[in-house]
C-alpha cells in the first residue's frame, strides 16, 4: 500500500490539537491524536482513530508532522505559521485543518482531542455569502441570515462578506471597509457562531478569485449571457462591465473553492448554482479528475420573497425600501409606520385584504398566531386601522430583534474581537482554498517547477 503525502497547512494557537482525515477507502472519518511532540521543533507524532469505532485506525502506515519519520522535511516551528507533511496511509486524504498546541507548550505526553469543529464530523459542507452594503436589512435576515443560524449544527457552514463581488455594483470604495465590518457585526449579532462556522471576507481570500480566472477555461461565453440577472442588470449599462458577465464564475468558484456540496439558494440565484454544476461538470472532465461536487441547492423553509416596505419590490438597500435589524425601536417604527398597505384601504372604515398588504405578510415572520388571526379578521371587518396594525408590527420586530442589538452593542465595543474572528475565518477558509488550488493547478499543468523537479529526479 502506498503512502500518500498531503501539504497541511498548520495554524493556530489553541491549546487542543484538532484534525480529521477521512479514509476514503473505508468512508471512515478518522481522529488524530497527538503522541508526542509538543516541544518548538520537535516533530510531532499522530496516531488516528475510528471515530465510529473506536479502534485505532489501520491505514496509518506512518504518521508524522513536520519531520515525517524518513521524510525530508525540516521539523515545523510550533507557534508560527508554516506547513507540515502528513504520510497517510493509500486512499486517504485530509478533510480539516490542523491547528496545534500554543508556542512552548510541554508535551504531556498524551493530548486527546477534545474540542471537533463541525468539519471534523464528517458533515456536508455548506457555502455562502452576502455582499457587505452595511447592516443587513430584514430581508437580509429574514431570507438569510436567521436560516443559516439554524444550519449550523447540521452542516459544516461557511459563511463568506463577498466584497469582490460588491465592486460589480460599483459604489464608493472608502466606504467598503465600512460596509464589510458593518456586515461583520451582523453576522455575528444574529448568532453566526466561529466556534462552529467559517467566517470570513472574500478578499482575505484571493484564491476566489484566481479559481475564477481558471473556471473561465471551461465556461461558455453562451453560458453566461443565458443568465436572468445578466440580462436583467445588463440593461442598466450602455458599456457593459466584464465583471458584470463573469459575476457567476466567481459564484462558482466561491462555492467550489471549498468543494461545498450544499448551497442555500434564493428562487433567482437557482440558474447561478446551475452553472456552478455545470463548471464543475465539465471542469472535471476536462482535466481527468473527480475534484469538484456538483452542489445541491439547500431548500430551507420557504419564507418566500421578503418585499420592501414599498411592497413592491425585494427588499433592498439600493431601493431605500428597508428596515435595519440593529434599528431602535423608535427607528422601527419610522420606517415600519411609511409600509405601503392594501391600496384599496383608503378610509380606516374600508375592509382591507390582508392577502394582499405587505405589513400582514411582514407579521407573518414576527407575530404570534393568535393575533395574526385577530388582525386577520379585524382588518376585513375594518376594526382595526392600519397604523394601530403597523404599530403592532414594529413593536414586535423590535423585540425580537432586541438580543441582536444587544450582541451588536457588545461586538461594537470590542471591534478588535471581530478582527480576530475574520482573522482565523480567513486562515481556516484560506487552509482549504490552497488545498484546493494546489489541486487546481496541478490539474491544469501550472505547477510548473514541481512537475519539472519531479520529471528531474524520476
Ligand atoms: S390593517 Fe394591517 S393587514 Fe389590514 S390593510 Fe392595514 S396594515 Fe394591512
Amino acid at each position: 500500500m502506498g503512502v500518500q503525502r498531503h501539504t497541511v497547512p498548520l495554524f493556530g494557537q489553541d491549546p487542543v490539537v484538532r484534525m480529521a482525515v477521512l479514509n476514503h477507502r473505508e468512508s471512515r472519518l478518522l481522529r488524530l491524536q497527538v503522541d508526542s511532540g509538543h516541544e518548538i521543533g520537535e516533530p510531532l507524532v499522530v496516531g488516528a482513530q475510528d471515530i465510529e469505532s473506536s479502534r485505532p485506525a489501520p491505514v496509518y502506515t506512518g504518521c508524522g508532522v513536520g519531520g515525517i519519520p524518513g521524510g525530508d522535511e525540516p521539523p515545523v516551528q510550533l507557534g508560527g505559521r508554516g506547513e507540515g507533511h502528513v504520510a497517510l496511509g493509500g486512499g486517504s486524504s485530509l478533510a480539516g485543518p490542523l491547528t496545534y498546541p500554543a508556542i512552548g507548550r510541554k508535551g504531556t505526553g498524551r493530548t486527546t482531542i477534545s474540542q471537533e469543529r463541525n468539519e471534523d464530523m464528517g458533515k456536508k459542507r455548506l457555502f455562502s455569502g452576502m455582499q457587505p452594503s452595511g447592516e443587513a436589512h430584514l430581508g437580509n435576515y429574514l431570507g438569510a441570515l436567521r436560516p443559516w443560524v439554524g444550519l449550523q449544527d447540521e452542516y459544516d457552514c461557511i459563511f463568506c462578506i463577498v466584497d469582490d463581488h460588491a465592486i460589480t455594483a460599483g459604489g464608493d470604495p472608502s466606504q467598503m471597509p465600512r460596509h464589510v465590518l458593518d456586515l461583520a457585526v451582523s453576522y455575528l449579532a444574529v448568532g453566526l457562531d466561529p466556534e462552529k462556522s467559517i467566517i470570513f471576507v472574500q478578499s482575505d481570500v484571493p484564491e476566489h478569485t484566481e479559481l475564477a480566472w481558471l473556471f473561465n477555461a471551461v465556461t461558455p461565453v453562451g453560458d453566461l449571457e443565458r443568465m436572468t440577472q445578466y440580462k436583467d442588470k445588463s440593461q442598466r449599462f450602455e458599456s457593459v462591465p466584464a465583471g458584470i458577465l463573469n459575476y457567476p464564475i466567481l459564484q462558482a468558484a466561491d462555492i467550489l473553492l471549498y468543494r461545498a456540496e450544499m448551497v442555500p439558494v434564493g428562487e433567482d440565484q437557482r440558474q447561478h448554482l446551475e452553472l456552478t454544476r455545470d463548471i464543475a461538470r465539465k471542469w472535471n472532465a476536462a482535466y481527468g479528475r473527480e475534484l469538484f461536487p456538483e452542489p445541491e441547492a439547500y431548500i430551507g423553509k420557504e419564507v418566500g420573497r421578503i418585499l420592501g416596505l414599498d411592497g413592491e419590490s425585494k427588499m433592498s438597500k439600493s431601493l431605500g425600501n428597508t428596515v435595519r435589524i440593529l434599528a431602535e425601536p423608535d427607528e422601527v417604527w419610522s420606517r415600519v409606520r411609511t409600509a405601503v398597505t392594501d391600496p384599496q384601504r383608503v378610509r380606516r372604515d374600508d375592509p382591507g385584504r390582508p392577502e394582499v398588504c405587505n405589513v400582514f405578510s411582514l407579521h407573518q415572520h414576527f407575530t404570534d398566531d393568535d393575533t395574526i388571526a385577530r388582525i386577520d379578521r379585524e382588518c376585513r371587518g375594518a376594526e382595526i386601522g392600519c397604523v394601530d396594525c403597523k404599530r403592532i408590527l414594529s413593536d414586535n420586530v423590535a423585540e425580537v430583534l432586541a438580543p441582536v442589538r444587544e450582541r451588536a452593542r457588545e461586538l461594537r465595543e470590542d471591534p478588535g474581537q471581530i478582527r480576530r474572528i475574520l482573522d482565523e475565518g480567513a486562515e481556516r477558509a484560506g487552509s482549504i482554498a490552497r488545498d484546493t488550488m494546489s489541486r487546481v493547478r496541478e490539474g491544469m499543468g501550472l505547477q510548473w517547477r514541481s512537475a519539472l523537479e519531479g520529471a528531474a529526479g524520476g
